[in-house]
């Protein structure tokens, strides 16, 4: 099939000129060198200071943007141009590299190669053909006089240095014309489709052909969910019922990957999904903060479970293990320092002192001892000792800062190391 394909015409060869830009080099003298047609004129100085404000008219009507270069003598450009055809049911997007070739004293020369194919059958199936290239770190070249053959995407990839797709249409020039094929457009394919940003037009095509729920979301016009689909390449929606409901109420989803995480967390903290009160927000940003908040609320609920279970699977242990201790009480009046006879009083103790006595597991530690030091009941700071050295290991206050009691809670314990000695033997 690609052998029978035409040659590119004299209009898509004239389009491909208008994506160079409209450029041109001058020299203090007046003279202004156009990158558009090769063109040297000549400008009064005094004027020149105007046009490089304002833009420089060509004889050839472009609008200059000038650049002082007054040495360089050569410029050579080159783009990706693709077009858009069909042929024999297939869709086939042609990439051509186009060069734009400048030698002061001629005229501006074009030059375009057909470099790629990217086919696409009727049924989605991708497949790409193209000339021999050579690439490294910092070279890319394409043997024009190659014939063409069958390639895959980001081919040779291997080593340590990630290469760019080459084919890859995404960030190429493309004529405006596209030939769709009518299966295509029977699925849905419209101009919207075609203006979508950042998203390669054979991968909507791919995702089009495929994908059921494409075809529907692209006939309710949710554009952004179908470019997310594509993106995340994600040909199933869980919220298909949901996307119909959008329909019915005419709502548009603006930022899709937003509105499904909104969704998700509605589902999880039991909202009603059905009700197009909830799913269909003015504020798509703040029914997501919301839908957020709550589910944090529950999730916190749920780690306090797990924390639960966990305290309870080793609770048994701790207090065969540190149980002796639970008699020791230090007290100068005022401070009580105790010891903490459960797990469950980790939880307690790390929650309520913004530290990590529970998480970091000190109730599994054997060779140490938790203690809570209160004044009249609230807490003060936290108290590990050493039951190898007999030694206060650390103390601490809320979220790991210490109190005003701290060197007294440390003296006190110290003092009285001797009870918590005699318990342990
Ligand atoms: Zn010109």
């Amino acid at each position: 099939m690609s052998s029978h394909l035409k040659p590119i015409s004299d209009k898509e060869k004239g389009y491909a000129k208008s994506i160079f830009p409209s450029s041109g080099y001058y020299k203090q003298n007046g003279e202004v060198w156009c990158h558009c047609c090769g063109n040297i004129e000549y400008q009064i100085p005094g004027i020149l200071e105007v046009d490089l404000e304002l833009g420089y008219q060509c004889r050839c009507l472009n609008h200059l943007i000038l650049e002082h270069n007054p040495r360089k003598d050569n410029l050579t450009e080159s783009k990706y141009y693709s077009i858009i055809q069909t042929f024999n049911k297939w869709q086939v997007i042609r990439t051509f590299d186009v060069h734009r070739i400048n030698r002061k004293g001629f005229q501006t020369e074009y030059t375009y190669n057909e470099v790629y194919q990217n086919w696409v059958s009727p049924d989605g199936e991708e497949i790409i053909i193209s000339k021999r290239y050579s690439r490294g770190c910092n070279f890319f070249n394409w043997y024009y006089n190659t014939e063409f053959k069958v390639r895959n995407h980001n081919q040779r990839c291997a080593g340590y240095y990630v290469f760019e797709d080459v084919f890859d249409v995404t960030g190429n020039y493309f004529y405006p014309q596209y030939k769709i094929t009518r299966k295509l457009h029977k699925y849905g394919w419209c101009k919207a489709i075609e203006k979508l940003p950042y998203v390669s037009v054979v991968e909507c095509m791919k995702m089009l052909l495929t994908s059921r729920h494409a075809e529907t979301v692209v006939k309710q016009g949710q554009y952004d969910v179908f470019l997310w689909m594509v993106r995340s390449k994600k040909p199933e929606i869980e919220y298909m019922p949901q996307m119909n409901i959008c329909h019915r109420n005419h709502y548009v989803i603006t930022d899709a990957s937003i509105y499904f995480d909104m969704l998700s967390f509605m589902e999880q903290t039991g909202k009603d999904i059905h009700n197009p009160k909830f799913i269909c927000p003015n504020d798509l940003y703040k029914a997501h903060e919301i839908a957020l908040a709550a589910y944090s609320k529950i999730r916190k609920k749920m780690e306090e479970e797990t924390k639960r279970k966990l305290a309870e699977q080793f609770n048994k242990e701790y207090v065969k293990d540190k149980g002796k201790f639970f008699g020791v009480i230090i007290t100068d009046g005022e401070l009580s320092i105790k010891v903490l006879k459960s797990v469950f009083e980790f939880i307690d103790e790390g929650k309520s002192m913004h530290h990590c006595v529970f998480e970091n597991e000190y109730y599994k530690k054997k060779d140490s001892l938790i203690l809570s030091a209160r004044v009249n009941g609230e807490r003060m700071e936290t108290v590990e000792v050493s039951l190898k050295t007999f030694q206060v290991i650390q103390s601490r206050a809320v979220c790991n800062h210490t109190s005003a009691y701290h060197n007294r809670i440390i003296e006190l314990v110290n003092r009285n190391m001797g009870l918590i000695r005699r318990a342990a033997s």
